[in-house]
């Protein structure tokens, strides 16, 4: 039997950084499993017909100048493009700046006194912030802090778009640090003032695509470190062995960013299948033969008729002279998804909305991210907290986005490896 002192699994961000930072400790008595046939896990990259297209849009904020700086270190010759976010939300046949919330003084007459009324009158619409939220869901936050006005027009509707759930199943603080809270204070003094800045008021995208990120991490590990195309199997904690779709492997610790329930199943730990809910996404990149709407990156359909929730213009972060898009469409996560249907739903309601107006399609891929946003419930928190302290037992850790049962960026996913490996004696 082959044995590795550490074993990590999946070669997307989380198990590369992991493979990084054990590198640089000298310690690379590794390999990191990957099920897929290339690296990246959702963090891939597509080029077809001149056109750059991530498996969804992915674009960059990094709050850690080191993290930025060691990854362009191992960029030779990317250009990485620093661009100032246009986001907006299409309603009522305008767009809106983005966030709604603070914007509400841009919507027709009617729906920006409904809104600033509900507002106004709103549990808590003072709160600030980082104060603890009292509420006890995220529809109930929503709700109490923004009025049923926004909640009707834009937060409720977007996000069950995206999330594809009751919103009242999903813990209050769902969507952590990403979610761009206004007080009252806030949203009035943006009416004169605009200041619509946010965690991404500018990011960073590669010209070849979120994968030059990737490949920079991959750049660290060491050679012959990543085995593609072998799974992981099974997990057998008692004895410290992993069956993969190869062979047989024993191990001193264990890194896993495979999904958590999928994990959970694969080191036998009994849990109930039904606490790990999320959504899919059906995304669809789509190149067409000449320019469509200039100066914005992306935008939030709330409307219910319309089948996705979010459009991101590429070739406005190129400047180049061909729409480029991403369109992304939330499912439930048993929701069966017929492809070739929604594709021509897309295109309909791509052209209805005013996006595509007589282009021609030239270039397409289409992805499902499944999972792509886990429902961060009471429940799973308590159940995850639950099943990790028992894996950490055996020295098996489950990191990332999917492992971590969280929502986050790329950048928190190196910071959650590098802590994990800095944590162990050498
Ligand atoms: C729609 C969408 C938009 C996003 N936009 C951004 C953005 O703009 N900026 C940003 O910073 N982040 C963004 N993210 C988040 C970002 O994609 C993730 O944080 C990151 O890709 C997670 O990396 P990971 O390594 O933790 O997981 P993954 O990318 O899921 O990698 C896990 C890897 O494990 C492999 N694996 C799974 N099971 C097994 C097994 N049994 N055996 C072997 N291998 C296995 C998988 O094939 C995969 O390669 C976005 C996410 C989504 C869904």
């Amino acid at each position: 039997m082959d044995s590795v002192r550490t074993l990590i699994i999946g070669a997307g961000v989380s198990g590369l950084a992991t493979a990084a930072a054990l590198s640089e400790r000298k310690d690379d008595d590794y390999v990191v499993l990957e099920a897929d046939r290339e690296i990246g896990g959702w963090c891939k990259t597509v080029k077809k017909d001149g056109f750059v297209w991530d498996y969804s849009g992915h674009f960059f904020h990094f709050k850690h100048p080191e993290i930025e700086r060691w990854l362009r270190e191992r960029m030779p010759g990317q250009r990485i493009r620093v661009v100032e976010k246009k986001s907006f939300i299409w309603f009522g046949g305008r767009w809106i700046d983005f966030p709604f919330q603070k914007n509400i003084h841009q919507l027709p007459r009617a729906d920006f006194i409904d809104c600033l009324h509900d507002l106004y009158f709103a549990r808590s619409s003072d709160v600030k912030r980082d104060a603890p939220a009292p509420e006890d869901n995220f529809k109930e936050m929503l709700h109490a802090r923004f009025g049923k006005g926004i909640c009707d027009r834009f937060l409720v509707p977007y996000n069950e778009k995206l999330y594809a759930c009751d919103l009242a199943t999903l813990d209050k603080d769902a969507m952590g640090r990403f979610f761009p809270y206004a007080d009252l204070t806030d949203v009035v003094r943006n009416m004169k003032a605009p200041d619509n800045a946010s965690y991404n008021a500018t990011f960073t995208y590669p010209e070849g695509g979120a994968i030059e990120y990737v490949r920079a991490l991959a750049s660290a590990v060491r050679k012959g470190g990543v085995s593609l195309q072998e799974g992981l199997v099974s997990v057998d904690l008692a004895r410290k062995v992993a069956t993969t779709t190869r062979r047989e492997l024993r191990f001193e610790r264990l890194v896993s960013s495979a999904p958590f329930h999928r994990f959970a199943d694969l080191c036998r730990l009994e849990h109930d299948p039904s606490t790990w809910a999320y959504n899919k996404v059906l995304v669809f990149n789509l190149g067409f033969d000449r320019k469509g709407k200039p100066g914005v990156h992306w935008a939030y359909f709330p409307s219910r008729e319309t089948s996705f929730y979010r459009v991101g213009w590429y070739d406005n972060i190129f400047e180049t002279d061909r729409m480029s898009l991403y369109v992304e469409i939330g499912f439930p996560r048993d929701a069966e998804i017929d492809g070739p249907a929604m594709r021509s739903r897309v295109l309909a309601d791509l052209e209805r909305e005013g996006i595509v107006a007589g282009h021609r399609l030239v270039a397409e891929h289409s992805v499902v991210m499944d999972p792509a946003y886990v429902h961060i419930t009471r429940r799973s928190m308590a159940e995850h907290a639950r099943l990790t302290a028992r894996l950490r037992e055996a020295n098996v850790h489950s990191i990332g986005r999917y492992g971590g049962w969280t929502y986050c960026s790329i950048e928190d996913n190196m910071l959650e490896a590098r802590a994990l490996v800095v944590g162990w004696n050498s």
